[in-house]
């Protein structure tokens, strides 16, 4: 099979990708030099839909409505903005070798790619229950989320279960997104998850208890402090019973699990250096490998603010570390230099007319302030973190885009806090 050579290859397209590609066209690439090789089918897209308004039972987001850019208010990137710029999109493509020090790719059908330039935007898989041989977790309408066709086959067996029965395993935010999505689907659903609270990664208690209570008002029940520890199935292999730990049954049509990912690092084992779980670059994502860069979910990168490093499974880093990289590739060509990347941690969560934004870092004492009743018509609160004196880390429910941009300033200047009943009085104004 004959060999193909690009000056740019970039393997993966996703998010980091995508937003790559627009910031390369930006800066020039001629027609030729830049390829993205996606395992997927399609164009780069806005991921964090799926869990969202892919699933809607009304009015649902299809490709190619959320191309990349449009989340984050750019131009939608359709298949022929590539092709216009001469940009090869090599979808249905899966990467199965990488040899970095020949700089040669191998495809799964077995196309070899050369490239001189390699940027690793592989993104992160779902952790399946089979990989912890969880008993009868490979039975039908067991569900995982990470790929539009993952969304697809969800979307088929919601349909297909209507006013049936769902269970999520999970409590981390994507548990959250697609119980809320369940239930506007009209299915019953049921949360499990071992942790006192929901996302206790980021959440206080405080904060998760809006989230539960909110959650319990519209019908979803909420099982705490157990694992699903085995499956069920009819005749037909469907899934039919979640077996708990602690010993409980629960009826189940559909399973949906989020019990979280992991980096896709496996193909550059052993040829770069890894920390954190995830591929080690510096502040312009570039790997101990020369002419080779990691961005998005695999790069463990230096967090300049906190002085430390660290690995950002969202879809804010996604696209600006794939800017940086591809400004970093090109000045690198022209003699020049860059700023290093200088990111403040951004998450966000969306479920029914909730809205959350999350900057900074979440260490130290926390205080919430606001008005956190899941009854009331209209919920704003937040929580702001303290270290040291310093406000570093803001949370806020309900804000509107000037409150959300207040709150990341707050968590970017890290002004000194009087006391945590200061600010906890003062609330949303501290940032105003
Ligand atoms: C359902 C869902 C909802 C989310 N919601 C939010 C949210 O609300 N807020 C938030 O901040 N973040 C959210 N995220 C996280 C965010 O989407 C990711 O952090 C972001 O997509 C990472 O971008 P990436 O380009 O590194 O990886 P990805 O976007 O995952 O892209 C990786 C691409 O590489 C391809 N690939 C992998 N291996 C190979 C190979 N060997 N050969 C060829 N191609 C390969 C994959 O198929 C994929 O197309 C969500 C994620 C998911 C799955």
């Amino acid at each position: 099979m004959a060999e193909k050579h690009f000056k740019y290859v970039i393997v993966g397209g996703g998010v980091a990708a995508g937003y790559m590609a627009k910031e390369f066209a930006k800066l020039g690439v001629n027609p030729g030099e830049l390829a993205i090789i996606s395992k997927e089918g399609v164009a780069p897209y806005e991921r964090p839909a799926l869990s969202k308004a892919y699933l809607f039972p009304e009015g649902a987001a299809r490709l190619p409505g959320f191309h990349v850019c449009v989340g984050s208010g750019g131009e939608r990137l359709l298949p022929d903005w590539y092709k216009e710029k001469g940009i090869q999109l090599i979808v249905s493509t899966e990467i199965v070798k990488a040899d970095l020090a020949s700089k040669t790719l191998r495809s799964a059908a077995g196309e070899t790619f050369k490239y001189d330039i390699l940027i690793i935007a592989t993104g992160s898989t779902v952790l399946r229950l089979t990989d912890f041989g969880v008993q009868g977790a490979d039975a039908k309408n067991i569900f995982y989320l990470r790929e539009v066709v993952d969304a697809d086959q969800l979307v088929e067996a919601i349909k297909a279960q209507k006013n049936g029965k769902a269970v999520v395993v999970g409590g981390g935010y994507i548990g959250l997104e697609l119980s809320a999505v369940l239930k506007m689907n009209n299915l019953d659903v049921t949360m499990v998850y071992p942790e006192p609270w929901c996302m206790p990664r980021l959440f206080t208690a405080e904060i998760a208890a809006f989230y539960e209570g909110y959650y319990a008002s519209k019908g979803i029940k909420i099982v705490k402090g157990t694992v699903a520890v085995g499956f069920t199935s009819d005749a037909n292999g469907e899934v039919k019973e979640v077996k708990l730990k602690d010993g409980r049954v629960l009826e189940a049509d559909i399973v949906v699990v989020g019990v979280g990912g992991r980096p896709l690092t496996v193909l550059f084992k052993g040829q770069v250096e890894e920390e954190k779980g995830g591929i080690k670059t510096d502040g312009f994502f570039r790997t101990s490998v020369a002419d080779v860069y990691a961005v998005g979910d695999v790069a463990t990168f230096p967090l300049k603010l906190y002085g430390d490093t660290r690995r950002v499974e969202h879809v804010d880093h996604a696209r600006k570390s794939a800017e940086q990289a591809a400004k970093a590739i090109k000045a690198s060509e022209e003699g020049k230099r860059i700023e290093e990347y200088d990111y403040l941690p951004y998450f966000y969560s969306r479920s029914f007319d909730l809205s959350w934004q999350f900057y900074g870092d979440n260490v130290g004492d926390a205080v919430i302030f606001g008005d956190n009743n899941p009854a009331s018509p209209k919920p704003k609160f937040g929580s702001y973190w303290v270290k040291d004196g310093k406000v570093v880390g803001a949370f806020l429910e309900g804000g509107t885009a000037e409150e959300n941009k207040a709150v990341a300033k707050v968590a970017r200047d890290q002004p000194q806090a009087k006391s945590l009943d200061h600010l906890s009085q003062v609330g949303l104004a501290f940032a105003l």
